[in-house]
C-alpha cells in the first residue's frame, strides 16, 4: 500500500532534482551563504546542473554573491523561469531578492506569509533537470526551516551541511541545528567549518584568528562527518561583496569602496 503524500505539487517538482541538500548554521555571519555559493560554484565546474533556492525571506544575499542583484525572475506557462548564473545554464537560482522591487525593499512577514512564499517556491518553479538542489536557509531555526521541512520531509530530502566557525559560540548555536535535524529526521551530510584560519597574502602563514579545529571537534562529538575547513580569504570578500552581473567587466580594482552589505544579519 501507498501513504498518500500530502504535498504532491512538491513531489512533481522535485521529480527532475536527483539530491537537494540544506545549508544550515546556528547564527548569521558564519559564511552561510558563501558556503552555499561556493560549494554550487564548484559543482558546476564539475559539470553538474545546480540549482540555489535561497530562503532567507529577509535577509536574501545568494543574488548578491552571484552577481545577480538586477535581475529579475519571470513566468512561463512552466513556471517561475530561475534566474542563471552562467551561459550554460548550468547554475540557476531563485531568491525573494528577485520578487522585491529594488535591492533595499526588504521583507516583514509573520510565519503564514512566508509558509506560503515558501510553498510557492517549492511547487512553482521550473528548475528543469537538476543534480543538485541547494537550499540556503536563514541562520538559526526559524519558520522558514519549519515550512520548508513540512514540505520536504515526505521526499526524503538528502540531508543537510552545517555551517560553522571556530568560536565556541557559533559551535554552541550549531548544535541547535543538529538537535533541529534530529527532530525533523533530516540527515547531518557534514560540518564544514569557515573562517577557521587567516592565510597571510604576503607570507602564506595560516594565523588561527579565533581558535581552530572547533568544527572538526563537535563532528567528532556527534558523530557526523567533517567536511572540511574555508580559512578566511579577503579576496573573498571582494569577490562576493563587489559581485558583478556575469560577463560585465569586474572592475573592482580598488580596496574597500563602499557598497558593502556590511551588517553580519545577511
Ligand atoms: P551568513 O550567510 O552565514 O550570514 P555570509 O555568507 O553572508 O554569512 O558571510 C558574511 C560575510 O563574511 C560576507 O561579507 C562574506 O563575504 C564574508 N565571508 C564569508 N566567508 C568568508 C571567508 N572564508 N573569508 C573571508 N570572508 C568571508
Amino acid at each position: 500500500t501507498t501513504v498518500q503524500k500530502q504535498h504532491p505539487e512538491v513531489g512533481q517538482r522535485l521529480a527532475t532534482i536527483k539530491h537537494v541538500i540544506l545549508i544550515l548554521s546556528g547564527k548569521g555571519g558564519v559564511g552561510k551563504s558563501s558556503v552555499t555559493a561556493q560549494l554550487a560554484m564548484s559543482l558546476v565546474q564539475e559539470n553538474y546542473r545546480v540549482g540555489v533556492l535561497d530562503i532567507d525571506l529577509c535577509g536574501p544575499s545568494i543574488p548578491k554573491m552571484l552577481g545577480l542583484e538586477e535581475k529579475k525572475i519571470h513566468q512561463a506557462s512552466a513556471g517561475w523561469v530561475p534566474v542563471y548564473a552562467d551561459e550554460k545554464k548550468r547554475l540557476a537560482c531563485m531568491s525573494i531578492g528577485f520578487l522585491l522591487p529594488n535591492k533595499d525593499s526588504s521583507v516583514v512577514w509573520r510565519g503564514p506569509k512566508k509558509n506560503a512564499m515558501i510553498k510557492q517556491f517549492l511547487t512553482d518553479v521550473y528548475w528543469g533537470e537538476l543534480d543538485y538542489l541547494l537550499i540556503d536557509t536563514p541562520p538559526g531555526t526559524s519558520d522558514e526551516h519549519l515550512s520548508v521541512m513540512e514540505y520536504l520531509q515526505e521526499w526524503n530530502p538528502d540531508g543537510a551541511v552545517l555551517v560553522t566557525t571556530p568560536q565556541l559560540v557559533a559551535l554552541t548555536d550549531v548544535r541547535k541545528e543538529y538537535t533541529f535535524c534530529k527532530r525533523v529526521m533530516l540527515p547531518v551530510l557534514g560540518v564544514i567549518e569557515n573562517m577557521s584560519g587567516f592565510v597571510c597574502p604576503t607570507c602564506s602563514n595560516c594565523t588561527n584568528l579565533f581558535s581552530t579545529g572547533g568544527g572538526e571537534a563537535m563532528a567528532k562529538e556527534f558523530g557526523l562527518d567533517f567536511l572540511g575547513n574555508v580559512p578566511i580569504d579577503p579576496n573573498l570578500v571582494l569577490l562576493f561583496d563587489q559581485a558583478k552581473e556575469p560577463g560585465s567587466s569586474s572592475g573592482s580594482s580598488g580596496v574597500g569602496g563602499n557598497g558593502s552589505n556590511g551588517d553580519g544579519s545577511a
